[in-house]
């Protein structure tokens, strides 16, 4: 059984030297009224916030610290092998929170979906049916309040959670505009996800000048992925009573501390509001009516999505390590084994 272990604590920008892949052992089996299931894992997913639990806190985070020597978790999508739990069997194909190894011994599965709509690729359940999507749904319908005519401005607009909220917006009504890291991506965002305009931050010498460009007359609705500069730059762009969805700054997750405090002092004045949000809050029904809902505008061709699958266990650390500089183009994915 190959498992993706954490070797140290990270401090910076995280190196596949940090992960290794070793080989162990797992028995097949489960205790007949255990609860427990063995289930294969097929698709990864390679999310940024799994730096932040790469290194040590003092203090407690959302999520756990990962622990040298052992292996790393998230969501995958896999398969249901043995089980001795009254809910599960075998052949059943759920969405949970799994170890990155070929197979895992579930003692007690508590946090799983199970997968209503096979007749997709399973990988979705990783990124548009998965926690990307529902992320984009509740930050921008439930937290930023996104409505009909509106401006909205989107970084990393190209990755998992990007595309879908440039998507969702559109099919709502609202100006789009993306912000990504590549000529290639921002053509993407253009020409396959159908925003109305996106720009390569890495080529603009003045990110204010950009947004200025792109919204003569200002944001509505942020949904902030990166922080850093482009927070800075986004704040002085906002229109009186915009909202700023705080998604995820991944500029920040390997700096040691936070580079600058952005110019708060535009909130007042432009009477804004900046809210943070977790998609472990839209579970339940949420998650439900959003699955059936993203289903039915993929079948309608209104969202489509893009995925970056690497192969094998193998490629998982270069495939998360990617996600600091950008290498992903759309979801990236591990797919460990096919079915
Ligand atoms: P992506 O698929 O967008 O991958 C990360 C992307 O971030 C890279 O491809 C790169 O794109 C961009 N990036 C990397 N480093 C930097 C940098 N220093 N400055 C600017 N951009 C950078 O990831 P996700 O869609 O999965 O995640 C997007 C955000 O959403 C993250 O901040 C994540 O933590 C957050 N998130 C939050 C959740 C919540 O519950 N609040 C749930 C899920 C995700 P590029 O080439 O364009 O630079």
């Amino acid at each position: 059984n190959r498992r993706v272990i954490l070797k140290r604590y990270v401090t910076g920008c995280p190196t596949e030297e940090d992960m290794e892949v070793v080989v162990g052992t797992l028995r097949l089996v489960v205790l007949p009224g255990s609860a427990a299931i063995v289930v294969k894992n097929l698709y990864l997913s390679c999310d940024p916030y799994m730096r932040t639990r790469m290194s040590r806190h003092d203090q407690p985070s959302f999520v756990p610290d990962f622990v040298p020597g052992e292996v790393l978790d998230n969501w995958a999508v896999s398969k249901v092998m043995v089980s001795g739990h009254p809910d599960f069997k075998p052949g059943d194909l759920l969405c949970l929170l799994t170890g990155w190894e070929e197979y895992s011994l579930i003692t007690n599965p508590k946090v799983y979906h199970k997968i209503n709509h096979p007749e997709f690729p399973l990988s979705y359940y990783t990124g548009v049916l998965g926690v990307p999507g529902i992320t984009a749904h509740a930050g921008l319908f439930e937290v930023a309040k996104a409505k009909k005519g509106e401006y909205v401005f989107v970084s990393a607009a190209s990755g998992a959670v990007g595309q879908i909220v440039g998507q969702l917006a559109k099919v709502a009504g609202c100006y789009v505009v993306g912000s990504a890291g590549s000529d290639h991506k921002v053509n993407l965002l253009m020409t396959k996800f159908g925003f109305d305009d996106a720009f390569n931050y890495k080529k603009e010498l003045d990110l204010d000048a950009a947004l200025k460009r792109c919204f003569p007359e200002g944001i509505d609705v942020y949904f902030e992925n990166v922080g850093g500069a482009m927070l800075e730059a986004v704040l002085r762009n906002m229109r009186p009573y915009g909202r700023i969805a705080v998604c995820g700054q991944v500029s920040q997750y390997n700096l040691q501390r936070p580079d600058g405090a952005p110019d708060l002092f535009q909130l007042v004045g432009k009477r804004l509001r900046m809210e943070g949000f977790l998609v472990g809050d839209y579970g339940g029904e949420y998650r439900q009516r959003f699955e059936e809902k993203m289903a039915g505008y993929l079948k309608e061709g209104k969202v489509v999505s893009v995925e970056d699958i690497a192969e094998g266990i193998e490629a998982a650390p270069a495939a998360l390590v990617g996600l600091f500089s950008g290498r992903n183009i759309g979801k990236q994915v591990v797919a460990v084994a096919r079915e």
